[in-house]
């Protein structure tokens, strides 16, 4: 009898899941070391089961995306918190977002320094400003009344993305994060590896969220601000359709407003997760010049995680039992 009721519960609850990205590019096998190979997915997994073993207590999706991104964020490893890369003087400037898709709530931050968990400042917008996007001073301003404590310089420093800059520091050039120095802007593109961070989560409530950060591109200059904290281009959630999080060369995704995109070839066409992202990673964003990839979650908790680069680091996790933590394109 306990036996039967057990099943049934089982079988009625929810599918849940969560997916990560640690960014998109150049990443072909023998170009890293073993060593090195094994650092990324174990970052990765911690990340994914640190979100995971949260939605599996029940805590909802918002819970899980910010847990993972910070995770993220703190390892150097990555492009986004600690390891940023390093704009034109020689600083870091961060950008991030975050969106509940039950309430379609958002907040995201833009040129911020210092502070150690982007995320948590866009969660902090969303929930305990009356605004939506805080950027610059003022988004510094904000963290200061919410009493964060800001990082020395030293917390960012990551000698790999230091090396990076001098090699085009003084010049025009700007390059994402692990490129080589080129001076134009499209080669650059196509050289290169993209380090954003970012995940997306369905919770047991069927309640999906998605959550970005990033350091942005190296070099970069003029207040230079990417996909990554736009809502609609590089984030989105919301529970009728999907949440969203992207990384690739941010002017297109911006210009293609992908992560919204995906979302309106599931509403208006009646298309499936894994379809839909996949017109926009591999058909779409590819007729602009644009190249990248993107996490994907609906409110079934199916997943999908295309990319049209080499590889991305990447990785996720269901209640069906399916797991994958993987970097290249096979
Ligand atoms: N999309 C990010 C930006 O343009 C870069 C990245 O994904 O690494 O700022």
């Amino acid at each position: 009898m306990q036996f039967v009721i057990f099943r049934s519960n089982f079988f009625k609850m929810k599918t849940f899941s969560i997916a990560i990205h640690g960014g998109a590019g150049t990443l072909v096998k023998g170009m890293m070391t073993p060593e090195l190979e094994s650092k990324y997915k174990s970052a990765l997994k911690y990340a994914l089961d640190a979100g995971y073993n949260l939605l599996e207590e029940g805590k909802s999706s918002i819970e899980a995306v910010e847990v993972a991104v910070k995770l993220l964020e703190d390892s150097p490893l990555f492009n986004a918190g600690k390891g940023s890369v390093f704009t034109a003087e020689g600083t870091h400037e961060m950008d991030a977002a975050i969106m509940d898709g039950k309430s379609l709530n958002a907040g995201a931050v833009s040129l911020i320094t210092g502070i150690k968990n982007p995320v948590s400042l866009a969660r902090d917008v969303m929930e305990k400003s009356e605004h939506v996007f805080l950027a610059g001073e003022g988004a510094m301003q904000f963290a200061k009344e919410l009493d964060y404590k800001l990082e020395d310089a030293s917390y960012f420093y990551d000698e790999f993305r230091h090396n990076q800059w001098l090699e085009i520091k003084d010049t025009d050039s700007f390059q994402l994060d692990h490129s080589k120095s080129v001076t134009e802007a499209t080669r650059s593109q196509k050289d290169s590896k993209f380090g954003t961070v970012g995940a997306v989560a369905c919770d047991q409530n069927g309640n999906i969220a998605a959550a970005t950060s990033t350091g942005g591109m190296t070099n970069k200059k003029w207040g230079r601000v990417g996909d990554s904290p736009m809502i609609g281009a590089g984030n989105y959630a919301n529970n009728k359709t999907c949440a969203i999080s992207c990384t690739g060369s941010g002017e297109f995704f911006i210009r293609g407003v992908v992560a919204y995109d995906v979302a309106m070839l599931m509403e208006h066409k009646g298309m499936s997760l894994e379809d839909a992202s996949n017109e926009v990673i591999n058909k779409r964003i590819l007729e602009i010049n644009g190249d990248g990839g993107l996490i994907a979650v609906d409110a079934k908790g199916n997943i999908a995680m295309p990319f049209n680069t080499e590889g991305m680091y990447r990785a996720s996790k269901s209640s069906t039992g399916a797991e994958e933590v993987s970097i290249y394109n096979y």
